[in-house]
């Protein structure tokens, strides 16, 4: 058995990360924000699952699934965040 990885596969490949990290935000009750399953979504299983098969390890952008959440206590509130 042979492990080529071919560039279209690649491509698929960052495909299949992008739609991940959709999946891997979820708001305050603990529900993904792009599919609202409760968190870990079916999809962000499949997806994983993916890259397993590609061999490749699933890898998580720091500070990305804090994204949707507020600051509270800060007293900045005339400076509202548009996300
Ligand atoms: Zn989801």
């Amino acid at each position: 058995m042979t492990a080529t990885v071919y560039t279209a596969d690649l491509t698929r490949l960052d495909e299949i990360q992008d739609e991940l990290y959709q999946h891997l935000l979820a708001d305050p009750a603990g529900r993904c924000t792009t599919c609202a399953e409760t968190e870990p979504c079916h999809r962000r299983d499949e997806l994983g699952q993916a890259l397993v098969r590609y061999g490749r390890l699933p890898r998580r952008r720091p500070g990305f699934t804090r994204a949707g959440m507020r600051r509270m206590g800060t007293g900045s509130a005339d400076r509202p965040r548009v996300g």
